[in-house]
């Protein structure tokens, strides 16, 4: 897991080539890195889908899963963290600690993932080995250890050392042969420093052991096994973060990163007992639906049929897959702690469990963050518009941050996502993979509706036009919910003024209204319904009458309870050098943002500002013009907030033109 560009398909082409799982190395830059497999990825040099690969280092099974960095493709880090069970978290040795490092170390914290840091590029002038420890410690606030040393940076850099083993203390020197890197003696010059940095990782995993304390504190030794021991206790436990160093590009460091894996890392807990396993990850390629699962305890075998608690189905599993890379491997079963593809599931979505019927099991499921940004599609033809769905319904099923839904007003088809870049992404694949000629409307904010104050109202449907006639009366109270609380319904009624069978359709016809939006026709969210009292006819009564009544009723109490909008904020990083700084913030500060912090970054400023995804739309061209095309910058989605009273009313006015012109 890394930032963009930090290295990490590099570093995984150079994993692939030495464990013999591809016999030639791909660059990036040539757009032939074996890895970034779909065509959107090699054309933008960026990795979208985090392919999973397993391969085997000295008697080790490992499954590798490359992270897209950019954060429009949020939940592909998410749910491959929730899955793993432990990190490699690449820094590049120029950029260091960048935004999206930190939203990867975050994301690997609240899922308690294990981490080790490889600082790559220490071939790049400019790089710091040590500066980049140092924003590890003060900016992640983890406690970073260098178990390696590397000997020279930028031009001068030759290769690393490793502190551990001091029985075979060598140089790993820059470009020779991955395969059969060559190994030097430590320069003479060096040795005094190597034994510093060596003392010092030697106290540093004594602090965390306090066998090991009690022999430093009494001066010997500890052997090379007690260290290893020691520091992967550490790492599980999450009081060490092991830092590696090399370059990716040059050739250095990477089989010592593979060791380090299987020294420090967790394996998976082999588990016996009953079947367990979480679908994480659905990809539907030409030919088949692929679930990935990984799988906690038991086996999961070729033929057999599966529970799934969550859907509470019964499912047939077909193949089972082992992948690797681009071409999976047929498999009888995958095991306890593998990770793997199967076809033939046709009820599982992501997050679901799979167990046996018998031994009913729900495993923690995947939380995906809410779309922030929408776009209208329009099939060209009318074989478009049946290509165009079966395409939207796929997609979305593969991805659970990709919603599509219909707009009651415009009857346009509105898709939302993440980010613009995740949305082109999409589009292209609609197009390309389904072969749908399909146009698209410019980006618009997915706002939310919600209320500020309490409401109460007692609703009756009647209406009698001779034969049976319709009859449902409600009484609903209305109260707020923080942030992210989405909808509760409550129902409280008592002595069967509603009956039963019709309380389904009073939910279900608030549901529909939400959904539809009241405000000004966008989502609603965060608050709460009671159904407290209602009455209903014999006769004349339904789950139809139920439903319009619920839905006309908490239309009416929702515009009466102070209904307001919320946009979504996004968290912007901007990088600046100082002669820009004043135009960039002042910028900023124009798009209404919040400017939340500066820190200075090497020669440049790093600016944290909180700015409505409305204004953000064009920033990329207009920072480039301010500032000569020396900043950088990025983005990403952090909460919902009310919009200003004024600034609601043109958004609303606003989206009704839209709609009169429209139909
Ligand atoms: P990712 O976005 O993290 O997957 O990064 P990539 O692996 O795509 O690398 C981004 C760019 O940096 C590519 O042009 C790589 O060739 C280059 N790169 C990767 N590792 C190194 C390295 O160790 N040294 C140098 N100088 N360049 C590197």
């Amino acid at each position: 897991m890394a930032h963009i560009d930090a290295g990490k398909t590099t570093a995984s082409e150079r994993i692939l080539y030495i464990t013999g799982k591809i016999h030639r190395l791909g660059e990036v830059h040539d757009g032939a890195a074996t890895l970034d497999h779909m065509d959107q990825e090699r054309e933008r040099g960026i990795t979208i889908t985090s392919a999973a690969t397993t391969i085997q280092w000295k008697d080790h099974h490992i499954n590798l899963i490359d992270t897209p960095g950019h954060v429009d493709f949020t939940v592909e880090v998410e749910r491959s963290l929730r899955v793993l069970d432990g990190a490699v978290a690449l820094f590049c040795g120029v950029g260091g600690v960048e935004p999206q490092s930190t939203g990867v170390w975050r994301q690997a914290e609240k899922y308690g993932v294990p981490v080790i840091a490889f600082v790559n590029k220490l071939d790049r002038p400019g790089s710091s080995f040590f500066t980049v420890i140092k924003a590890i410690q003060e900016e992640l606030g983890a406690n970073a250890v260098p178990i390696v040393l590397p000997v020279g940076e930028g031009e001068n850099f030759r290769g690393m050392i490793d502190l551990i083993d001091k029985t075979d203390i060598v140089l790993e020197e820059k470009d020779t042969d991955i395969l059969d890197p060559k190994e030097t003696p430590v320069p003479e010059e060096l040795v005094p420093e190597v034994a510093k940095w060596r003392q010092h990782l030697i106290e540093k995993i004594s602090e965390t052991d306090e066998a090991l304390l009690d022999k430093f504190m009494a001066g010997e030794e500890p052997t090379v096994e007690e260290l290893r021991a020691a520091l992967r206790k550490a790492t599980i436990a999450r009081d060490i973060v092991p830092v590696l160093c090399g370059s990716a590009y040059r050739n250095v460091g990477i089989r010592s990163l593979l060791d380090s894996v299987l020294y420090y890392l967790p394996s998976p807990k082999v588990e016996e007992g009953p079947l367990s396993a979480l679908a994480f990850k659905i990809v539907q390629d030409r030919h088949a639906k692929l679930i990935f699962v990984r799988v906690y305890s038991g086996e999961l075998r070729a033929g057999s049929y599966v529970w799934n608690s969550v859907r509470e189905k019964r499912e047939r599993i077909g193949r089972v897959l082992e992948m690797h890379a681009d071409e999976p491997e047929q498999k009888q079963a995958l095991r306890a702690g593998e990770i793997g593809a199967v076809v033939g599931l046709e009820h599982t979505l992501t997050g679901n469990t799979l167990c046996e019927e018998d031994h009913p099991i729900v495993l923690e499921s995947i939380e995906f963050p809410s779309p922030v940004i929408s776009v209208s599609i329009k099939p060209e033809s009318r074989a478009d518009r049946d290509k165009l769905s079966t395409a939207l319904a796929k997609l979305s099923e593969e991805d659970p941050t990709f919603l599509v839904k219909v707009d009651p007003e415009t009857s346009e088809t509105i898709i939302s996502g993440m980010g613009e870049l995740h949305l082109e992404v999409l589009v292209d694949r609609i197009k390309r993979e389904f072969g749908v000629e399909a146009g698209v409307g410019r980006p618009q904010v997915a706002y939310r509706e919600t209320v500020r104050s309490n409401g109460a109202i007692d609703y009756k449907l009647q209406k009698q036009t001779g034969g049976k006639g319709d009859f449902a009366r409600v009484k609903l109270e209305l109260e707020p919910l923080e942030s992210g609380a989405g909808f509760v319904f409550d129902d409280v009624i008592k002595g069967g003024n509603v009956p039963k069978e019709y309380i389904p359709a009073v939910r279900k016809g608030i549901v529909d209204a939400m959904e539809k939006g009241v405000y000004a026709g966008y989502p609603i969210v965060d608050l709460k319904v009671k159904l407290v009292d209602g009455a209903y006819h014999e006769v004349d009564s339904s789950e139809r009458a139920f439903f319009t009544c619920a839905s006309i009723a908490f239309k009416e109490m929702f515009k009466s309870s102070q209904p307001i909008l919320l946009e979504p904020i996004m968290a912007v990083n901007a990088v600046t050098n100082g002669d820009y700084l004043g135009p960039v913030n002042g910028d900023l500060s124009s798009r209404r943002g919040r400017i939340e912090g500066m820190t200075q970054k090497g020669v440049n400023q790093e600016i944290s500002a909180m700015v409505p995804l409305g204004k953000m739309f064009g920033y990329a061209t207009n920072l480039r013009t301010l500032t000569r095309g020396t900043a950088t910058f990025s983005m990403q989605f952090d909460h919902y907030e009310e919009v200003p009273g004024s600034m609601a009313e043109e958004i609303i006015e606003a989206k009704k033109k839209a709609a009169a012109e429209k139909s």
